[in-house]
């Protein structure tokens, strides 16, 4: 899919990693580009300089009526589509499109785009070690740290964009289409910004809605609610899930992961020798095992790939031991549905540290999970009171002030044989920077307590 912007006026809402990214594509591409950011420049220096030494005009502390004067507008995945400014654009008939649909337009080798609640960059991840272990270029991007925008130019046409997608960047797509697109899963996330399920699954299906037979959509058959989204999806089908394998394209049979393609059979490895653990990461492999495959990746580089990926840290990312307590740091967890993947996983007593900024999450979805799972429960951040009013039936509860309060606390708790989990079901922002930040300063608290 190839754009041509030479001379357009386009104006780019948010400083941030993917606007910058977005700008200096543009501009490289001759665009007239106008990044216009709502916060002040002096809490955004280092974006303004970059800006400044791209030669690309900016304004910050807020969006003039400048903005308005442009072909287009290029959204940051972190204003909605909902904003007053968006809204403003769409009653100006301005076209608005986010970040990743623009980079799409430049891109000359194939995209792999992943999406759904959990799981989406492990999977981008392992999809692009996969590819690499095959001798292939992948580059890895999007929803994970790298914007699509910045590498665009670097892809060449038997190169793949292996693209983590969120809903936010799916609420001004237009012509985006993935050779391969995956739907892992749709849970409850988000419904602060996108208000009902409906909306949120709408979304997620959005990056189907190019596809033709021509192109792979792997999806997650065991979900009711993915299947129906898929439903209209006219790409090829490649449904996975560990119930019914009859109609599956992937599917796990005495343990052993197993794809078809067109009528060929796959068995790749044992499921125990996968470098990643838990029931999730078994789809997760899964998932993107069919990616490579439709994509005719050697099954062998599949399989050793499968093997060397231990996963990402800050999702069930195993820390340390102290005492025979095992401490993992799950900071990625920032939806009720992870919470119930990470405690499935254990057969031991958890200590559980949870909470942070809720997203009108239903914390009560814990309640099995947690009955069974948690010996105690510490609850942090802004949405404390929300999770102690929702389980404090079902497990001991504690309140902490601090993330240094909650680790002391869990430390004194566990006893040998049972886990500290830290696995929020909240995002992180009440507290720390981001949910890296909370992950790092959980590991950090961890080191003391074993030294
Ligand atoms: P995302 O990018 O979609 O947030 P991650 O791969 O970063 O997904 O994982 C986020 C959280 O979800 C982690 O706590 C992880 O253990 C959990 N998780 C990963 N894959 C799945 C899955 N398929 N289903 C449910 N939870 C998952």
């Amino acid at each position: 899919m190839q754009g041509n912007v030479k001379n357009l006026k386009i104006s780019i809402l948010g400083a941030s990693r993917s606007g910058i990214a977005a700008a200096k594509l543009l501009k490289n591409r001759g665009a007239d580009v106008f990044v216009s950011e709502l916060a002040k420049e002096k809490e955004m220096e280092s974006a303004a300089s970059v800006l400044k030494n791209s030669g690309i005009t900016a304004e910050f502390g807020g969006h003039s009526s400048r903005v308005f004067n442009c072909d287009f507008c290029v959204i940051s995945p972190g204003i909605s589509i909902n904003s007053d400014i968006a809204v403003n654009f769409k009653e100006r008939n301005i076209p608005v499109y986010s970040e990743l649909e623009v980079a799409s337009w430049f891109i000359k080798g194939k995209i792999i785009a992943v999406t759904g609640s959990n799981g989406k960059s492990t999977v981008t991840s392992l999809t692009g070690e996969i590819l690499k272990s095959a001798g292939l270029d992948a580059y890895v991007a999007g929803n994970i740290g790298t914007p699509l925008s910045s590498v665009a130019d670097k892809i060449t046409q038997n190169d793949y964009a292996v693209v983590e997608v969120s809903s936010f960047q799916l609420e001004a797509v237009d012509r985006f289409k993935p050779d391969t697109g995956i739907f892992l899963n749709l849970t409850p996330d988000h419904l602060n910004r996108h208000g009902t399920m409906e909306e949120y699954g709408r979304l997620k299906a959005l990056l189907f809605k190019n596809q033709t037979r021509d192109d792979a959509a792997i999806y997650y058959g065991d979900s009711q609610i993915v299947n129906k989204l898929m439903s209209d999806c006219s790409g090829n089908k490649f449904e996975f899930g560990l119930k019914n394998k009859e109609k599956r394209a992937g599917f796990v049979e005495d343990g052993i992961l197993t794809c078809i393609i067109n009528e060929e059979k796959y068995s790749l490895l044992h499921i125990n020798e996968l470098g990643i653990k838990g029931e999730h990461n078994v789809l997760n492999a899964i998932a993107a095992s069919l990616a490579a495959l439709v994509n005719k990746v050697e099954p062998a580089a599949v399989e050793s790939a499968l093997k060397t990926f231990k996963g990402l840290q800050h999702r069930m990312e195993f820390i340390g031991e102290v005492n025979g307590v095992k401490w993992y740091n799950d900071s990625k967890a920032t939806n009720v549905d992870s919470v119930i993947y990470a405690l499935n996983s254990f057969s031991e007593p958890v200590v559980l540290i949870a909470g942070g900024r809720d997203k009108d999450s239903d914390f009560t979805l814990l309640k099995e999970p947690v009955k069974k799972h948690v010996k105690e429960l510490i609850v942090i951040g802004e949405a404390a009171q929300k999770i102690e009013r929702a389980l404090n039936d079902v497990t001991d509860i504690y309140r902490a002030s601090t993330m240094q309060d909650a680790v002391n606390k869990a430390s004194k708790s566990a006893e040998h044989g049972d886990v500290v989990l830290l696995s929020p079901a909240c995002a992180s922002f009440d507290m720390f920077e981001n949910f890296e930040h909370r992950g790092d300063v959980f590991r950090t608290l961890f080191r003391k307590i074993e030294l």
